[in-house]
């Protein structure tokens, strides 16, 4: 595309986001409501969303700080919860209970270690249709090896709750995007930009990138490739969830990063960047404004983005976060309009 090529889609979805908790999460907030109409905030705050006053005091943080953004809510799953706290989250309006393996990520050390923990909860779910949201990883697996590793885990999920529909959050290799177009059409995934865009080599091939250090990890080219395969292909299966996930900058640079990729602020430049280089461009807006919706059977939403090829410098902080490739030019700019 040429210089000032501009393409203009349907208002966006993220079904994926942290925005935190305490002063920074207005500024999280009006960063994704910058570029998305709905937003699917994720519940792994301390202490976590697992009732429904807890999901309801969360949720109007959020539409203080960004009422032009609806905040979709999920509820953590933690084991011992019980379904009468499960009801009291989908009465307060949740449309997705999200299942962190014990340990896995941040603030996961009261998730699940084995999914008989939560049976009721999940029998709940299935009952009322509410999406059950996986992190899909192993944590006792070696790094690089522990999407694939959970695989037979959810496997057992779609056995044994034969109605659930299921998302496989963030993919990040070749073996889960295989999995997903394996299994029913009620069990899909999301895609975030930053596993579209990098691998394990933009991560720690040469210095160093914090900002680019995420669970799941980075994964080869080839995995990449798949997921980009994935995303650009058009199926109902695959849809955009950014799993933006901020740090302050002091903690990315210390000895002992967090993971997460601050990526709101230009996940619609780097997809525009990817489906352009896919050669489909066209597919674009329904991965990021209709696939997702229709998975979780949403209305269509009113407003549009305004996509422009045009070079933009990404500045060395937003939010006092490191955003990726800080201080580098991006060709392609998004603007929401009314
Ligand atoms: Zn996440």
């Amino acid at each position: 595309m040429n210089d000032g090529y501009q393409l203009q889609l349907a208002l966006p979805d993220d079904f994926h986001v942290h925005l935190r908790q305490g002063t920074q999460l207005p500024a999280y907030a009006r960063r994704s409501a910058a570029q998305f109409g709905r937003i699917l905030v994720m519940p792994n705050t301390l202490p976590p969303i697992c009732d429904g006053a807890a999901l309801r005091s969360y949720r109007a943080e959020i539409h203080t700080a960004a009422p032009d953004c609806q905040a979709l809510m999920t509820f953590k799953l933690v084991p011992g919860m019980g379904t009468a706290a499960v009801q009291d989250c989908i009465e307060a309006g949740a449309i997705a209970g999200k299942y962190y393996p014990a340990g896995a990520t941040t603030n996961a050390a009261d998730g699940v270690a084995d999914p008989q923990q939560i049976s009721d909860e999940l029998a709940l779910m299935q009952e009322l249709d509410i999406v059950l949201s996986i992190h899909a990883e192993d944590p006792l697996s070696p790094a690089m090896e522990r999407e694939a590793a959970f695989l037979p885990i959810v496997e057992r999920l779609i056995r044994n709750y034969p109605k659930l529909r299921i998302v496989l959050e963030h993919l990040s290799s070749a073996a889960a995007v295989a999995a997903i177009s394996n299994w029913p059409e009620r069990v899909a995934a999301t895609l975030t930009a930053h596993h579209l865009t990098y691998t394990i080599d933009d991560l720690l091939g040469d210095k160093l990138q914090p900002a680019l250090f995420c669970k799941p990890l980075l994964k080869s080219a080839a995995d990449r490739a798949a997921l980009l395969q994935a995303a650009t292909s058009g199926s109902p299966r695959f849809f955009f969830g950014s799993d933006s996930a901020p740090h302050p900058a002091d903690a990315k640079l210390s000895a002992a990063a967090p993971a997460g990729s601050y990526t709101a602020p230009l996940a619609l430049p780097l997809l525009a960047r990817c489906f352009e280089a896919a050669g489909r461009l066209d597919r674009l807006e329904y991965f990021v404004s209709r696939a997702g919706a229709d998975f979780y059977q949403l209305p269509p939403k009113q407003g549009s983005v305004l996509l422009t090829k045009k070079a933009w410098r990404i500045p060395e902080r937003i939010d006092d976060a490191i955003p990726p490739e800080a201080g580098r030019l991006i060709n392609w700019q998004a603007q929401r309009l009314p």
